[in-house]
């Protein structure tokens, strides 16, 4: 499956599109080298049709400019000036950045356009699978005890892959206390690029040692030489996230040597069209993939779903059942089942998030 075999959709323009925040407590708090997130900011975007068929898109930004540079205030403020006025004239909105808010729209409006052709986003994209492997992110935790303890309990959920974050100062000691609990489980690493390049000979070396499925992120974003030297100096995969904007950001990684692994999410890299040019590109060069997530609610899983069902996303994704953050999802819950598999299903109806 290319992306030249996907059958082209029909235009929507959008008959009325509503921004809608909110928020929703975490159940518990999510602590990452770049802040701790309580609560989430909830960003929806809602297109109806002129028929009554009804689209919606949620923004993957975080309540502070942190993981990228898009937040969820300016993402907000982007939406309602420039990118829903555009597409309720039919038009492009001709701005440059702002990859989360833009996708939130176009997944709005790319429900109509499937509703339109009669067809569901998985079939649509090419999904070869009805079940999806899930991984889940573990945060920095208060101590090592309470770490194995968490992951102890997503171990029991039948999770298939666990993901730490690490820090500096956060890292080879909690990292080999996991990988000494349960030697065989698939275990990553993440860092959100918060290491430096002389910590190659340190920390980073470190964890090489540890058995791991891959390091994600270890340096910034941008530091796509400092990456390429890790990649050559790990044993373990270098596995880029925030480094990966785009299909042409791949293609420069690739040439470079800067990664062994992509972590695809559709809100960073500016929808689902980009999305699965990087994915289409991954399958092509044979590069490992899977599907990550921002503290998604359901309306957002229903698209990483579908595109963890596709050909190249050959590793467990961040799909972490709906009760991981959440007491009560904005859709009908998303359940992982013992085998550590999620169904793949459209959102279903989407409950309105309380409002502050
Ligand atoms: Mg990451």
């Amino acid at each position: 499956m290319t992306g030249g075999a996907r059958a082209p959709l029909p235009e929507v323009t959008p008959a009325h599109v509503q921004v809608v925040r909110g928020r929703l407590a975490l159940v518990r708090p999510f602590v990452t080298a770049h802040g701790t997130e309580t609560s989430k900011e909830v960003l929806l975007v809602r297109a109806v049709g002129a028929d009554g068929a009804e689209g919606w898109g949620e923004c993957a930004a975080l309540a502070t400019p942190g993981y990228t540079a898009e937040w969820v205030d300016g993402a907000e403020a982007v939406l309602r000036r420039f990118l829903v006025p555009a597409a309720l004239a039919g038009r492009p909105a001709g701005v440059v950045g702002h990859p989360m808010a833009s996708a939130a729209l176009e997944a709005a409006v790319l429900h109509l356009r499937l509703a339109a052709a009669g067809t569901t986003l998985a079939t649509w994209v090419g999904a070869v699978r009805d079940r999806v492997a899930c991984g889940v992110a573990v945060g920095v935790a208060s101590s090592v005890d309470v770490l194995v303890a968490e992951v102890a309990a997503f171990v029991d959920d039948g999770y298939q892959r666990v993901k730490l974050k690490v820090r500096p100062g956060w890292d080879v000691e909690p990292v080999r206390a996991v990988r000494s609990t349960w030697p065989e489980l698939p275990l990553g690493v993440d860092a959100n690029g918060s290491y430096r390049r002389s910590d190659l000979d340190r920390a980073l070396a470190e964890l090489d040692g540890l058995g791991l499925a891959e390091i994600e992120q270890p340096l910034a974003a941008d530091d796509l030489v400092g990456l390429a030297d890790a990649a050559r100096r790990l044993a373990t995969p270098v596995c880029l996230d925030e480094s990966i904007a785009s299909a042409a950001d791949l293609e420069t990684a690739l040439a470079m040597g800067a990664g062994d692994h992509v972590n695809l999410k559709p809100g960073r890299v500016g929808g689902v069209a980009e999305a699965l040019r990087i994915h289409d590109l991954a399958l092509e060069r044979g590069v490992p993939l899977w599907i990550g997530g921002m503290l998604d609610t359901g309306v957002a899983k229903a698209v990483t779903v579908a595109l963890a069902a596709l050909p190249g996303a050959t590793l467990p994704g961040d799909l972490p059942a709906s009760r991981r953050w959440f007491a009560e999802d904005l859709t009908d819950p998303w359940e992982i089942v013992a085998d550590g598999t999620m169904a793949v299903r459209p959102p279903g109806r989407v409950r309105l998030p309380p409002t502050f």
